[in-house]
């Protein structure tokens, strides 16, 4: 069973993974967007720090509803609606239990990846963040790492994909050739998960 400080633990991993890999997804998104991704969610997750460290939310529900609340409030691209849909979503579906078990969780995470389908219209192979987070929770039936290794090769294959949703899609056949960034943070924030049921951190 899974408690708070499980996902407490969780949030702290993506956000020191954004930390580590900010460049990365900015240069991402400098090539098809513009440039701002890594900022936004640098900026995003150091308020979902600073949030868990203000409250001590009890229930794991908790722990992703606040942390979806502080994305939507504090980051202005479209990543941050899109990931803050996604943890507030599978925190309501979590409801207030104080331990969630691992197939409640993958439940949970598959109605929130839902969610940010409905929200934003896209598909797998529109080439966005769909593209990383849905074969990763597809893969969350087999274990946490099989999920994180799915998103991280749905991340790549985004490559020769051309843009249907979001700024990107701004670019037509040149969007072809370059990974999306927002399919790119998917595959950290599922290899944190992975990290932290590893208990390597
Ligand atoms: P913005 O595009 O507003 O500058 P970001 O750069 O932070 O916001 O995020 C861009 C990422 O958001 C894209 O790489 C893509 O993965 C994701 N995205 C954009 N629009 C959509 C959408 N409609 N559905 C799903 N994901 C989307
Ligand atoms: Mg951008």
């Amino acid at each position: 069973m899974r408690d708070a400080d499980f996902f407490r633990r969780w949030m702290e991993a993506v956000a020191a993974a954004v930390e580590r890999e900010a460049d990365r997804l900015t240069e991402l998104d400098s090539a098809i967007g513009d440039a701002d991704h890594g900022s936004n969610l640098l900026r995003g997750f150091r308020a979902v720090r600073a949030a868990l460290a203000a409250e001590v939310p009890a229930a794991p529900g908790d722990v992703l509803r606040l942390a979806g609340r502080t994305l939507i409030s504090t980051v202005g691209g479209a990543s941050g609606p899109l990931y803050g849909t996604l943890l507030r979503h599978a925190g309501k579906e979590l409801g207030a239990g104080a331990e969630v078990g691992d197939t409640e969780l993958a439940e949970a995470l598959r109605a929130g990846v839902d969610a940010v389908a409905r929200l934003g219209g896209a598909a797998p192979g529109d080439k966005t963040m769909l593209d990383a987070l849905v074969p990763g929770v597809a893969a969350l039936g087999t274990s946490y790492r099989a999920a994180a290794d799915a998103a991280e090769e749905g991340a790549l294959a985004t490559v020769p994909l051309r843009a249907r949703k979001g700024r990107a899609s701004y670019l037509g056949e040149r969007s072809i050739g370059h990974q999306d960034p927002g399919a790119a943070s998917s595959a950290l924030l599922l290899g944190a998960l992975a990290d932290v049921a590893d208990g390597a951190l």
